[in-house]
């Protein structure tokens, strides 16, 4: 059987079909460092994916596996705890539900300005550290990875094909629901942060700090159906403006590198079993700003939908 696709989607998804004693091939058209994948903050957090039911049920999925891996250190992962931001009376903590020990912020823990809070450890996941462990882990289970990309379904020799190409999948299958929704980020030096923070409705707009020791995430941005990937100064600015009034301790901290990526945005995630050209295809993709958070549970569906 073959996936297309190798970023985090595509390659948990092989992994996991590897591990259930697929012989798998992953056709990919890019290295997973120039994946959207790799911009990713990444933390877990359902953020912009649907529908929420399925969210819940793969983030929870993706939370155990993900808090498993930071016991080894190879992987990436961390557990940390940080605080996400309520900037109305009766925040929606829709996501909690997946979210152990979750609680309200004390006011010695909210950042300056803001009115509210909850609390929680959640994994932050180094993707320039797991990306390579996930591909190295694809290669242990024997996955063969073919690079190159994959024009029609139908060129792709496989009794099952999984179609997990993120933004691409759309065209490949027919479905033109996808969209990009452009992120960019700017990383600083980490001055020794202990916490995350995650400010959703900050009123200059969405403002993220993910501390992954050798450096800081920054973000960022939304735009939906924006298309280019060269950063913006002056969004960068903003970007560094907000997180620097919030965490005072990066005032000084110097800017290592900067990133934008697109999103595969869609109204909800697509993962079926379908047939193009007489061929079974199951989908996985769409998911928004959430890939990260939902790979291992959209990845033990898919192996189901396989069989
Ligand atoms: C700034 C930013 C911050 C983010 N932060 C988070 C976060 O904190 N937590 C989180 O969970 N998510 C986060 N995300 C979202 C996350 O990055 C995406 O949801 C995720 O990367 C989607 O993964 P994917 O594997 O579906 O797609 P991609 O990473 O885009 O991978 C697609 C793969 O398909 C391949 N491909 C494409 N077309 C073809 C083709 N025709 N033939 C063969 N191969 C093909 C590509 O080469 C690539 O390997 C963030 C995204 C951005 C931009």
């Amino acid at each position: 059987m073959a996936v297309v696709g190798g970023g985090v989607v595509g390659l948990t998804c092989a992994l996991e079909l590897a591990r259930a004693g697929h012989r798998v091939r992953l056709h990919s058209a890019d290295p997973p460092e120039a994946t959207t994948s790799a911009v990713a903050a990444a933390i877990w957090f359902p953020y912009r994916a649907a529908p929420v039911d399925a969210v819940l049920r793969w983030g929870a999925t993706s939370l155990a596996v993900l808090t498993a891996l930071a016991a080894d250190p190879a992987t990436g992962v961390v557990l940390r705890p940080g605080t996400v931001v309520h900037r109305t009376p009766e925040p929606d903590l829709w996501w909690a539900p997946s979210v152990p020990g979750h609680r309200p912020a004390r006011p010695g823990e909210l950042p300056p300005g803001a009115p509210g809070g909850t609390r929680c450890t959640l994994p932050v996941v180094d993707m320039g550290r797991y990306l390579p462990w996930l591909a190295a882990s694809c290669r242990a289970a024997e996955v063969e990875v073919v690079p190159g990309r994959v024009d029609r379904l139908g060129d792709v020799a496989a009794d099952v094909v999984v179609l997990a190409a993120g933004l691409a999948s759309g065209p490949l299958a027919g479905d033109d629901s996808g969209v990009p929704v452009r992120g960019q980020v700017v990383r600083l030096a980490d001055p020794g942060l202990a916490d995350w923070l995650l400010d959703e409705d900050h009123p200059d707009g969405l403002t993220y700090v993910v501390p992954r020791g050798h450096d800081v995430v920054c973000g960022g941005t939304a735009e939906v159906g924006a298309t280019g990937t060269d950063p913006d100064p002056d969004v960068e600015a903003a970007v560094l403006a907000r997180v620097r009034a919030l965490v005072p301790a990066l005032r000084d901290a110097p800017v290592r590198s900067r990133a934008v990526g697109l999103r595969p945005g869609r109204p909800t995630v697509r993962l079926e079993r379908i047939e193009v050209d007489g061929r079974a295809v199951v989908t996985c993709y769409g998911h928004g700003g959430a890939g990260v958070t939902l790979s291992w549970g959209c990845a033990a569906d898919v192996a189901a939908l396989v069989g």
